[in-house]
């Protein structure tokens, strides 16, 4: 029931690095290949052999309404037919603009870019140009994208396939990037009394979802800000997974947390490629044309990405947050009742449509508590559930998403195969 994708994935090898187009997508890490998809909609996926799935994984994020909602379809196909990209502004960006800036009323201008690494690479860019600093402040095991000076510590695939320094990546660069454990206050004060006017922002995940998912602790980004005000660092919220996830309002709507400047991504593209940055206006307007820091995007702004966006965030605005967060509630309860009763002791972490199953006895509040996790148990788990019909990230660091879209019907048939499976 996998042999096209066997195949696909052995021509792949030969044409493609890893054969996959994001590390990600390798399920080296829980020895098996990668299944190739056909098609997918609502809550499931179905692969080139034709066996659906109960997806868990979204895309990583960016469905929250599941696969091929209808309004997003509709919308991709409408903008489809009046050009693909025009190089000139379109209303479509000022209609998404204003509309992140409702929900997040901290953003005050926002610049559209084309993923989320784009957008913190960026954000980096925009706070050491307007700060006059150098040095970004960030988590162990958080992961804000690709670029260089975020490949210290990193979670997400550098976590998953154990990829320990960065080649390519000049330590010069490297130097300049401090690291913090998760809700960890004070090592954050401790190296800004070390470096007190060179911190130029601090990067947080207000949810941790890369080293799967850890929460912060209730006083952690009320005590960034204040660690932040004080000594004169930007605070950058990396809502590139949280934003209109955790709630419509994103992570900083959900904690009350006001930051300096916002990441943002997948869900913001309605499955299409964009991410998007902004915060306080008088940051913002440091960004060229309008200031002297250079950013730019031949597809920024994409009319077609940007219509999927708006159709997206148009659902998603009058869709029950909190009834679909105690859907998962429930169902990691009963998730750890099952694991209690097979003896086998686990942390499940979860927050609104996310849930991280740590196979540790211990309290998951940072990477090296992640760290903890038997990465071998999740190879049973990921491989079990598989051959079951149900797909998980393929990795013991990643967080599992959960749609609009997913039924009680998929939640108790997930729950009978945890049952069935064989730790
Ligand atoms: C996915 C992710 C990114 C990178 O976004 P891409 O679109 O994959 O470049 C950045 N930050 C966080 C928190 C993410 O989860």
């Amino acid at each position: 029931m996998e042999k096209k994708s066997a195949a696909l994935f052995a021509e792949a090898l030969q044409y493609i690095p890893g054969g996959v187009n994001s590390p990600v997508r390798s399920c080296a890490s829980v020895d098996s290949v990668p299944l190739f998809i056909a098609s997918a909609r609502g809550s499931k996926i179905t692969s080139v052999d034709g066996v659906e799935y109960i997806d868990f994984v979204e895309s990583w994020g960016p469905l929250l309404l599941g696969h091929a909602h209808p309004e997003v379809t509709r919308a991709v196909l409408e903008a489809v037919e009046r050009g693909t990209s025009y190089g000139a502004p379109c209303e479509n960006e000022v209609i998404l603009a204003k509309e992140i800036h409702a929900a997040l009323p901290s953003v005050e201008m926002a610049r559209m870019v084309s993923s989320g690494t784009e957008a913190t690479m960026s954000a980096l860019r925009l706070a050491r140009g307007f700060t006059g600093r150098k040095k970004l402040l960030k988590f162990d095991g958080a992961y804000h994208g690709h670029g260089d000076a975020f490949l210290a510590s990193a979670g997400s695939g550098v976590a998953t396939l154990s990829i320990p320094g960065t080649p390519g990546v000049p330590e010069a660069v490297i130097m300049d990037t401090l690291i913090a454990p998760y809700n960890d206050l004070a090592a954050v004060e401790n190296l800004c009394r070390q470096y007190p006017e060179d911190i130029a922002a601090v990067f947080v995940e207000p949810c941790a979802g890369n080293m799967g998912l850890v929460l912060p602790e209730p006083e952690f980004l009320p005590g960034l800000r204040s660690l932040c005000d004080r000594y004169g660092a930007l605070l950058v919220f990396d809502e590139v997974i949280t934003g209109f996830r955790v709630a419509y309002n994103g992570a900083q709507g959900y904690f009350g947390v006001k930051p300096d400047l916002t990441t943002l991504g997948k869900i913001i593209g309605g499955g299409m490629p964009v991410g998007a940055f902004g915060g306080k206006r008088e940051i913002m307007e440091y960004l060229a044309p309008s200031g002297p820091v250079y950013q730019a995007g031949t597809l920024s702004g994409n009319p077609v990405a940007m219509a999927a966006g708006i159709a997206a965030l148009k659902v998603l605005k009058t869709s029950d947050y909190p009834a679909l967060e105690q859907k998962v509630e429930i169902f990691c309860r009963n998730m750890e009742e099952i694991f209690a009763r097979k003896n086998i002791p686990v942390c499940i972490n979860r927050i609104a449509s996310m849930f991280t199953i740590f196979f540790t006895p211990v309290k998951v509040r940072d990477f090296a508590g992640a760290k903890t996790a038997d990465t071998k148990l999740m190879t049973k788990l990921y491989k079990g559930l598989r051959q079951r019909g149900i797909n998980f990230a393929p990795s013991a660091f990643e967080t599992a998403m959960v749609s609009f879209a997913h039924s009680e019907e998929n939640f108790s048939k997930t729950l009978a195969a945890l049952e069935e499976i064989r730790f």
